[in-house]
């Protein structure tokens, strides 16, 4: 065993070298650091598993970001946008089933009307569920304006994935135009946070071109952002988006998976009390990978409430997971996953990121 991954270990902040060796680790020196981020867990964190019933309201979106399968470019995409009543459903089913938080989610659009429409959809959200009740956004870069308005109207969280704090292979991964500003993403993050915003942010793991060096920057970006959430997810190859012909240059899947479990360790022990999602994405690899992610470092799950006949649309990479469900055959799977991976549900638990509170 390599004295040195202990000797690292010992410590509850990790320089990028060490990061890169814990990154650079075999399958049984990994266990070690599974372990650590286990204990740092249960210390931290406990074994209480919070809920966020997803709703992927619309999969229309302005951007052509070259991973995603919803990318505007993609013409074999059937696009929807739910129905008002349809998302009130939605947010009253994981309200009435004691969820505690819900996610909205959407391709990103930046019209007026949207902005006043999500706006309208907060507020009905927010009175119908009282303020015990998370409400996140996940729609992309917006104005400092809009940001605040859904704030005041009652949204208290926001997810926006850097996808990678690397400037250059951030713009190897979007098209080279405003609209895909890397500056404009981070300087969205630090206006959420101003507001006053409980703040995710996260990459994909595996990315064509994406070194263990990348990787350890990402994870002491998040860290010195201070962020409250991660998501984080491995990339995964979509066959309509350009970064499909790069598959050959990718890492095996399952190894996309061991390096993304890492980094959640990694990133549990050294952000000890944020809020860590067991992103869809590890399950389209491995059939036990959200419990996998539970089990080492996260306590959030996120439930895919959104009408089943919209889901095929919302397919951001091949093999999502979910697309055939229901939200109540979700429901009982979100269950059983939870108790099969030692954890709590936290049913009725709005569930702020711990991090948040003692700001
Ligand atoms: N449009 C908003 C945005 O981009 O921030 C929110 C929705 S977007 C679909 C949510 C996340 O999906 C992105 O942040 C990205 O990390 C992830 N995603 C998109 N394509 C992916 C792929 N091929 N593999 C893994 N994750 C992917
Ligand atoms: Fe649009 Fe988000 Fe997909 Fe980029 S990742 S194309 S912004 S939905």
């Amino acid at each position: 065993m390599n004295t040195s991954i202990k000797n690292i270990l010992q410590n509850n902040d990790f320089s990028k070298d060490d990061i890169i060796e814990l990154l650079y680790t075999s399958q049984s020196e990994a266990k070690l650091l599974y372990q650590k981020a286990k204990e740092v867990k249960s210390c931290q964190v406990g074994d209480k598993v919070f809920l966020r019933g997803l709703i992927e309201f619309s999969n229309l979106c302005v951007k052509d970001c070259f991973y995603c399968g919803i990318r505007k470019s993609n013409k074999n995409v059937e696009r929807y946008f739910l129905s008002d009543d349809e998302i009130i459903q939605a947010a009253k089913f994981a309200f009435d089933e004691n969820y505690g938080s819900i996610v909205l989610q959407s391709g990103e659009l930046k019209s007026k009307e949207f902005i006043t429409r999500i706006d309208g959809l907060i507020q009905r959200i927010r009175k119908l569920t009282g303020e015990n009740f998370g409400i996140t956004l996940s729609c992309g870069e917006q104005n400092e304006s809009t940001y605040s308005r859904w704030f005041e109207s009652g949204a208290n969280r926001y997810l926006l994935r850097i996808e990678t704090s690397n400037k250059e292979l951030y713009k190897q991964i979007h098209p080279n135009n405003s609209l895909h500003s890397f500056q404009k993403r981070i300087e969205s993050l630090r206006v959420l946070k101003n507001i006053g915003y409980q703040v995710g942010t996260g990459v994909m793991v595996g990315l064509p071109g994406q070194t263990l060096s990348h990787i350890a920057d990402d994870i002491l970006f998040m860290k010195a952002l201070d962020i409250d959430m991660c998501g984080i997810g491995p990339y995964i190859e979509h066959k309509e988006t350009p970064l499909f012909e790069q598959r050959s240059t990718l890492m095996p899947l399952n190894a996309r998976f061991e390096l993304t479990l890492k980094v959640l360790a990694i990133i549990r022990i050294m952000m000890k009390d944020i809020n860590i999602a067991a992103s869809t994405a590890l399950q389209s690899i491995d059939k036990l990978g959200r419990e996998k992610a539970i089990q080492v470092a996260a306590n959030v799950f996120m439930p895919n409430i959104t009408p089943q006949s919209y889901r095929k649309n919302y397919n951001l990479y091949d093999n999502k997971p979910c697309i055939a469900e229901s939200p109540v055959e979700c429901q009982s799977c979100t269950v059983a996953r939870i108790n099969l991976a030692n954890g709590k549900v936290a049913f009725g638990e709005a569930g702020d990121a711990k991090h948040y509170l003692h700001r």
